[in-house]
């Protein structure tokens, strides 16, 4: 059973069909990257068999002894990365790490006040039909409908009206930065404790090129696999030694069971990467890029066929496009870009006329590019690409579009080092 091409050719082909793929195409869904091969061969090894229940030097099982070095590792790299006192770096996923605090600071019932899904929240920040929906009596912000910026101003007045336990800051869908400064106050304002969720931010927080939310939080969670480009799975920051505790019991044995070794060795991985020069110069290359397609998508041709980037750019590494004034709706944008292999995701914008499984939006990142080695000029070419796919239509011949497409991917590699894991 020594191999996987062998014991399990579907499986395999699959696999290296979905490599194909990423090669082939450009990937533009804002929370995804492509991990670097390290960060795969730590996953893809022995450690994924070890328990590991406890924290390191504090286990219930024996046999920790270098699964103890790695979490060690990871933790203390992750601290000095974001410049944090504290990090859990257990939680499978970036929903685990919320579900872990609002376990550890508030209690079923209390109020949690977040931003509205519709407007770029995330599920776990409220969702009906999500955990914090169910256990949580909600609360939520929105964006003005002036300038579709978060209205600090309402986020202040619901404060003062529903006097939330805890006030959740962050987004899976917004082009700008949130003032955590001003979250903090008011949230101390109604006695609340304020999470930030830096998920989609945490790869531009960690080289500088987005305020950190640490300073400001009690407590700052995180997924590891978007700009942060690290292996799937969340990690939770504080400075507060008492939150520290809570959140340590909270995550395990509150929430989880055994931690995935395997996965915080790709996170420490992760984190190493995260603080060398590489990675500073691919986020501002993330930045720049998202940059050159909000101007790209601002232009009069563009404009004339009703569309346009949402409050008219961006200070991070993505584009909301929308599609509202636009004959064009989610659904086919998504469909036209898929089919010369730019792989995005459609988006409902704030006051979305249209039902949310075809949206008036197109959520576009860069981080996966830049990854691949995508500079300004690459990126004006991209943003062009995209510029006449969405102008053109879904009725029009997109081929001549594709083979600029290809030869993007091709003078950009992925992976040219991994094999083909199928006979
Ligand atoms: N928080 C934010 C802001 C996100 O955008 C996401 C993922 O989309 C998550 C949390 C959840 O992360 P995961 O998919 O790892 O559960």
């Amino acid at each position: 059973h020594a191999d996987l091409g062998a014991l399990d050719p579907e499986i395999a082909e699959q696999i290296d069909n979905e490599l194909r793929r990423q090669q082939r195409g450009l990937e533009m869904i804002a929370s995804e990257n492509h991990t670097a091969q390290a960060v795969m061969q730590a996953q893809g090894s022995v450690l994924t068999n070890k328990y590991a229940e406890g924290y390191p030097g504090r286990r219930y099982y024996g046999g920790c002894e270098y699964v103890d070095v790695v979490e060690q590792l990871a933790i203390d790299r992750a601290k000095a990365l974001f410049g944090a006192g504290f990090a859990n770096v257990q939680p499978h996923s970036g929903a685990q790490a919320n579900a872990s605090v609002m376990h550890a600071l508030i209690k079923p019932g209390d109020t949690i006040l977040g931003l509205n899904l519709a407007h770029g929240g995330h599920l776990t920040h409220g969702m009906k039909i999500n955990f914090s929906g169910k256990l949580y009596n909600v609360v939520a912000y929105g964006v003005s409908e002036e300038d579709h910026r978060v209205d600090m101003a309402e986020v202040e007045r619901l404060a003062q009206e529903h006097k939330p336990q805890l006030i959740i800051a962050g987004w899976s869908a917004y082009p700008r930065q949130l003032d955590f400064a001003e979250f903090r106050r008011i949230a101390d304002s109604v006695g609340a404790y304020l999470m930030v969720d830096m998920a989609h931010i945490a790869g531009l927080v960690a080289t500088g090129l987005h305020p950190s939310p640490v300073p400001h939080a009690h407590v700052v969670t995180s997924t590891t696999h978007k700009t942060l480009a690290g292996p799937r799975g969340g990690i939770i920051l504080t400075n507060d030694a008492d939150i520290a505790k809570k959140i340590n019991s909270a995550v395990f044995p509150g929430q989880q069971g055994g931690p995935l070794e395997h996965v915080i060795a790709g996170k420490a991985v992760a984190f190493k990467v995260a603080a060398s020069e590489e990675f500073a110069d691919r986020q501002q290359r993330t930045l720049a890029g998202a940059r050159i397609l909000a101007e790209r998508l601002s232009q009069p041709d563009v404009a004339a066929k009703g569309i346009t980037v949402l409050t008219g750019g961006t200070d991070v590494h993505l584009v909301l496009v929308d599609l509202r004034n636009s004959e064009l709706d989610g659904q086919q944008g998504e469909d036209l870009l898929a089919a010369i292999d730019i792989t995005v995701n459609r988006n409902a914008v704030p006051f979305d006329p249209r039902p949310p499984m075809v949206t008036s939006g197109l959520r576009i990142g860069t981080p996966a590019l830049a990854t691949r080695g995508f500079g300004e000029e690459a990126f004006r070419q991209v943003a062009d690409i995209i510029a006449e796919a969405l102008i053109a239509g879904p009725e029009a011949d997109l081929s001549g579009l594709k083979t600029r497409v290809e030869a993007l991917a091709e003078a950009h590699p992925l992976y040219p080092d991994l094999a083909p894991v199928s006979k």
